[in-house]
């Protein structure tokens, strides 16, 4: 393949947990096949003293640690990664599918996981760290928010799902919600697939698709659905 690989760069205190999910299905077959690379970086391996501390309790007090901005940073340094920095954070911008479309344009990303409070605020900044989340909850840990990035990126690019018509026609792709899907049996359990998905008039089901979509994201998701309106206008 001539291609460079999509570059992704996790530095965690539990790199063992990856690629877990990451390596199933698609997204693990298009890792296996070199479409994008997956490089985990162990946080703990950058202590400076013999109990390999990497966190400390928080000047100012409070409940407990921090991660150590030196340790932190030393992990950074070690690696050469490729496009944008971020550390997954509560406090981020949120994920959403236009990030993770920009993102697949990019070369990769670097991915730092947070553990316990979180990290020195000084290492964001010396190391130009974005804080990204995955929204408003907070996790025990920036791993599985890691791995949500990653799995909502990698299947972007090129080569990695099967179809790539199934990526223009998803919930987002239009800032809409999916409509209903159905499949066999034709009917299950007395419910039966709505007649004109049966008809072969492909037309007619692009119209019903669309009809539902907008249904489905007025009743649903208020705020996507004035963004699309103003859209149309
Ligand atoms: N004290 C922090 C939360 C720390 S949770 C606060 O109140 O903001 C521990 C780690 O989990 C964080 O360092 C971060 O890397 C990760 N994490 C938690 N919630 C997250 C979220 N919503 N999105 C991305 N990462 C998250």
């Amino acid at each position: 393949m001539s291609e460079v690989p999509w570059q992704a760069t996790v530095l965690s205190l539990f790199p063992e947990v990856f690629p877990g999910p990451l390596g199933a299905s698609l997204i693990g077959k298009a890792l296996a096949k070199g479409l994008w690379t997956l490089e985990t970086v162990d946080i703990r391996a950058f202590a400076g003293d013999k109990h390999r501390t990497v966190d400390d309790s928080p000047f100012g007090g409070g409940p407990g640690m921090v991660m150590r901005a030196d340790v932190l940073a030393r992990a950074i340094d070690s690696v050469a990664p490729v496009g944008p920095r971020f550390y997954m954070s509560p406090r981020g911008r949120s994920l959403d599918q236009g990030l993770a479309r920009d993102l697949a344009a990019e070369p990769g990303v670097l991915l730092v996981c947070g553990r316990f409070e979180g990290v020195d605020e000084r290492v964001l900044e010396a190391r130009g760290l974005t804080e990204i989340s995955i929204g408003d909850v907070v996790l025990a840990g920036g791993e599985v928010a890691a791995m949500a990035l990653l799995e909502a990126t990698v299947r972007l690019l090129p080569g990695v799902l099967g179809e790539p018509d199934s990526l223009s026609e998803e919930s987002f792709a239009a800032g809409l919600l999916e409509y209903p899907q159905y499949t066999r049996p034709r009917v299950w359990e007395g419910r039966e697939v709505p007649e004109v998905l049966l008809e072969g008039d492909h037309a007619r089901v692009a119209a019903w698709r669309q009809s539902a979509a907008e249904t489905l994201t007025r009743e649903r998701r208020p705020d996507l659905w004035r963004r699309y309106r103003g859209r149309q206008e």
